[in-house]
């Protein structure tokens, strides 16, 4: 496996009246998909925006620390952006890069439509209203965004969560790319389980009684899925022919 770039030990997340995950000890790896997969409330969301310094954890360490210029947050929540065009939405990822007043240098521009071209999309109509698109071009939008910060790490919220089925394959497809031939490092929370593990490497599995890691297929064999959300999920699923 790649080198491991980023480790947590014994990282305790939550609130300062609730513990929501205990002892996290895991790595990332570069060029490695990583799903956090889990109920809801057990803590996926708690973990992205400890990781990205949103919130203190509550002990415990990551190493090194992550900021803007090493790590990119894609959050899920529907954002409106009125009269901000794709481009200028791509451009807020160069914030960590750019001077106070927000000037763009030519290097950044080509970052940007280097960012745009990455998820599909190309610096042509770059000057549409983001809020115009359709939610999977937005989110393409948005993983441009976190492209054009430049950093190995990307942590993405359930960044499929209004979109169809084949706009789920495509940002699922696109974030495998991403890591296994632009080496990002990428963890993303998810409910998708058959994309997830048909494109992620390693599951980081959260439930009530804890946490698992460990690659996608051990994951049927390994109980914690079953204890995790506490039914007999693969039971569910047809096997493959
Ligand atoms: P998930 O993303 O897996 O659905 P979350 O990380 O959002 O889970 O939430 C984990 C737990 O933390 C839940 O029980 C939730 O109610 C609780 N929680 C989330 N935000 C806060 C907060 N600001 N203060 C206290 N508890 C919170």
């Amino acid at each position: 496996m790649s080198p491991v770039n980023i480790s947590t030990n014994k990282l305790t997340i939550g609130y300062i009246d609730k513990v929501v995950q205990r002892d996290l000890t895991f790595d990332i790896h570069t060029g490695e998909v990583i799903a956090l997969l889990g109920p809801n409330g057990s803590g996926k969301t708690t973990l992205l925006r400890t990781l990205a310094g949103l919130q203190p954890a509550l002990s415990g360490s990551i190493s090194p620390a992550l900021d803007a210029h090493n790590m990119a947050l894609v959050l899920t929540e529907r954002l409106s952006l009125d009269n901000t065009s794709i481009h200028d939405v791509v451009a807020m990822g160069r914030y960590p890069y750019t001077s106070f007043l927000g000037g763009l240098t030519q290097e950044d521009e080509e970052v940007i439509r280097q960012s745009l071209v990455a998820v599909g999309l190309g610096i042509d109509g770059a000057n549409r209203f983001f809020n115009a698109l359709s939610d999977g071009d937005k989110q393409r939008v948005l993983i441009a965004k976190a492209l054009a910060q430049q950093t190995d790490l990307i942590l993405l919220d359930e960044p499929t969560a209004h979109l169809d089925l084949p706009n789920r394959i495509r940002i699922f497809g696109l974030l495998q790319q991403l890591a296994h031939n632009e080496h990002k490092m990428v963890l993303i929370s998810t409910h998708e389980l058959d994309l997830a593990l048909a494109t992620c490497d390693r599951v980081l599995l959260f439930g009530a009684a804890g946490s698992w890691i460990g690659p996608v297929e051990e994951l049927k064999s390994a109980k914690a899925f079953d204890k995790a959300f506490q039914m007999d999920i693969f039971k569910w699923f047809r096997p493959q022919p």
